[in-house]
């Protein structure tokens, strides 16, 4: 859940800002993308944690109405809700608080126990606020189905070799690719990364658009042009639509297409949730443009 309070400037150490306009929002990666998927009319199942607090049950509540199975959401008796504590300065500066709680506590076991959904699915999306264990888990059991794994690298981290040989599609903004490799260059990085067994690799370059990177591919898409209004999403609202996209069997360009139009959508409206769009205005954006 994100805690919101606007504030005319960021506090500085010790210093205490009045604020206006509490505000929260569900919001998380993982919900973003499956609200994100489910929107674009894919039929969506997430498996992940909430406390057992009003927070978990406002969360669950929000995903039931997007029409996303919650059966393999645990409430968890110990480990409260996690939450982002924002503050958004009049400047536009964000100062974000991140306490990761029930994610945290997503297990193998958890991930397991989903292998009847698992097995019935057509892809696999997974990013990475949640324990590695988890995440390795739900990769292997996809790859035992064989079914497609997306896997948006997000919040950034090392991941091992093996684990990337399993991914079919690594979505990294600039920041994330390059933590990732280890490296401050984006094409260095995306060399690497690639040497390292990355089949398709599709960066997210904000306002710049998308780079893909495949096998004999590498190819630069400009961004829709938009007034962005709010980023926050933007990435999510991209996985989410290439995931239902390329799980329909779309080519991957003409995935990462529904992907960019639904980030550029989601910049065009505040908040994360509440401004990830809809098939039919993503399949119009596309056909508007030139991309
Ligand atoms: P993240 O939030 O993970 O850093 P990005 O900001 O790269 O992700 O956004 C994901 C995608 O959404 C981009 O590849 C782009 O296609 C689209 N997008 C994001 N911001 C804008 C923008 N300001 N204008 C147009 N498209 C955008």
């Amino acid at each position: 859940m994100d805690l919101v309070v606007r504030v005319p400037h960021s506090p500085r150490p010790g210093e205490t800002v009045l604020g206006a306009d509490f505000e929260t929002f569900a919001g998380g990666k993982g919900a973003n993308q499956a609200v994100a998927a489910a929107r674009l009319g894919g039929e969506v199942t997430m498996v992940g944690r909430v406390g057992s607090d009003n927070f978990g049950d406002a969360l669950i509540q929000g995903l039931i109405e997007d029409n996303i199975k919650t059966t393999y959401v645990i409430k968890d008796s110990e480990t409260p809700t996690g939450i982002a504590m924002i503050a958004v300065a009049a400047n536009g500066e964000n100062m974000i608080v991140v306490a990761s709680g029930a994610n945290y506590e997503v297990s193998e076991v958890d991930v397991t126990n989903a292998r009847d959904i698992m097995r019935d699915t057509d892809l696999l999306l997974l990013q990475l606020e949640c324990p590695m264990e988890a995440v390795t888990a739900a990769i292997d059991l996809a790859k035992a189905y064989n079914i497609p794994v997306v896997l948006n690298p997000a919040p950034a981290q090392p991941l091992s070799k093996a684990l990337l040989a399993n991914v079919d599609v690594l979505t990294p903004n600039e920041t994330e690719l390059m933590m990732l490799a280890g490296v401050d260059n984006v094409d260095q990085a995306i060399e690497k990364v690639l040497s390292w067994g990355t089949k398709n690799l599709v960066v997210t370059l904000g306002a710049n658009g998308a780079r893909v990177v495949t096998d004999g591919v590498d190819r630069h898409i400009p961004a829709h042009e938009i007034t962005a209004v709010d980023t926050t999403a933007a990435g999510d609202a991209f996985n989410g639509a290439l995931a239902v996209a390329y799980a329909e069997g779309k080519p991957l360009l003409e995935a990462v297409a529904y992907g960019m139009a639904a980030g550029a959508l989601a910049a065009t409206r505040r908040g994360a949730q509440p401004s990830l769009p809809t098939r039919d205005a993503v399949e119009n954006l596309i056909k508007s443009s030139h991309i």
